[in-house]
This record gives structure tokens, C-alpha cells and sequence, in this order.
């Protein structure tokens, strides 16, 4: 396609965004359901509810260049929902399908993080300081979100049974370095 003005491009990148999202709101119920953890289920809730909110967000901001809220399909965030179908497919102990999951999670967190910062400086270049602080506060979100991940994979690493090989990850509370490493079983 022929990109003839930022305006168009901007256009292009919301559209793109704004199809991501929706596709969020889709997966995230299906993630929250396959994690063990609850910290990750609430997590994954939580951000569910932020995601439904950064749609309509993504609503103000089209309104706000006068631009009719469409979609396009973002091929980069159906990649990594591919990847995280993959990744609830896979059979193991609950602690490292929750970190399998997690590590899924902050990918399209990140890959949010670098969209919202794209089109967050394009909104200031245009000028619409309204669109450039609606795009911030998303941009946010994602910030927390992927933070607050982080800290729920070390929760969730910290119940991993490393005593065993890493194999069956049983929430043991022994988590001694100094013992014999012991491999008696391999997943
Ligand atoms: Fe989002
Ligand atoms: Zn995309
Ligand atoms: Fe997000």
C-alpha cells in the first residue's frame, strides 16, 4: 500500500493495534483458564479488564484524528498467539506450563510496549496531545502488566522442585543448593 503522509501511517499503525487488541480480549480468557497459579489467573484477569478498556481507548483515539475505528490484521500479535497456543499444548508440571505461559504473556506485552510508543510519538508529532496521552496511558499499562508478570514468574519459579531434575516441580519448600543434584526423571 501507498503510504503518502504520516497521517496515513498512523492510520495504518491503529488499525493494526487496534486489531491486536481485539485479539487479545479473545485469547486471554483461554491463557487465564490454562494457567495453575493463581496469582497468574488473577494476573491474567486483571489485564483482561485493561485490555477491554485500551479498546475503547484505541475508539477515542481514532475518534480523536477523525478516523473511523477499523481493523487490519496485526500478523505480529497472531504469531505470538500462535506461540502461546503452542505453549498450552504442551504437557508438563503446572509450574512450568505457568512459566511457559508467562513467558508467552510478557512477549506480547513487549510487543504492545513497542507499538504504543510508535504511535504514542507519531500522535505528538501531529500535534494531538489528547491522542499522545491516551496512547501514554496504554503504553503504561503494558509497562505494569509485563512488571507484574515478572514478579509472578519468580512466585511461580520459586515452587520449582530443582532437586528433581526440575521434573516434577511439586512446590517442594526445600530449595537447599547445597544437595546432591539428582536426575532421576527427565520430562
Ligand atoms: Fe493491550
Ligand atoms: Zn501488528
Ligand atoms: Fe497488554
Amino acid at each position: 500500500m501507498k503510504v503518502d503522509s504520516l497521517n496515513t501511517l498512523l492510520e495504518q499503525e491503529l488499525r493494526d493495534i487496534y486489531d491486536a487488541e481485539k485479539r487479545l480480549v479473545k485469547a486471554i480468557p483461554k491463557m487465564a483458564k490454562a494457567a495453575s497459579s493463581e496469582e497468574l489467573k488473577n494476573a491474567l484477569e486483571e489485564h483482561l479488564e485493561v485490555t477491554k478498556g485500551q479498546v475503547q481507548r484505541l475508539e477515542q483515539v481514532f475518534e480523536l484524528f477523525g478516523l473511523p475505528a477499523k481493523a487490519k490484521t496485526c500478523a505480529g500479535m497472531k504469531g505470538l498467539l500462535e506461540e502461546g497456543e503452542e505453549v498450552m499444548d504442551m504437557d508438563g508440571s503446572p509450574e512450568l506450563l505457568d512459566a511457559a505461559i508467562i513467558g508467552a504473556a510478557q512477549r506480547v506485552e513487549h510487543y504492545e510496549m513497542a507499538a504504543y510508543g510508535t504511535v504514542r510519538t507519531m500522535a505528538e508529532k501531529m500535534g494531538n496531545d489528547q491522542a499522545a496521552q491516551l496512547l501514554q496511558e496504554t503504553l503504561d499499562e503494558e509497562k505494569e502488566a509485563d512488571e507484574t508478570l515478572t514478579r509472578v514468574a519468580e512466585q511461580v519459579m520459586a515452587n520449582m522442585n530443582m532437586e528433581e531434575g526440575m521434573s516434577s516441580g511439586s512446590g517442594s519448600s526445600s530449595r537447599s543448593k547445597s544437595k546432591p543434584r539428582t536426575r532421576t526423571s527427565r520430562a
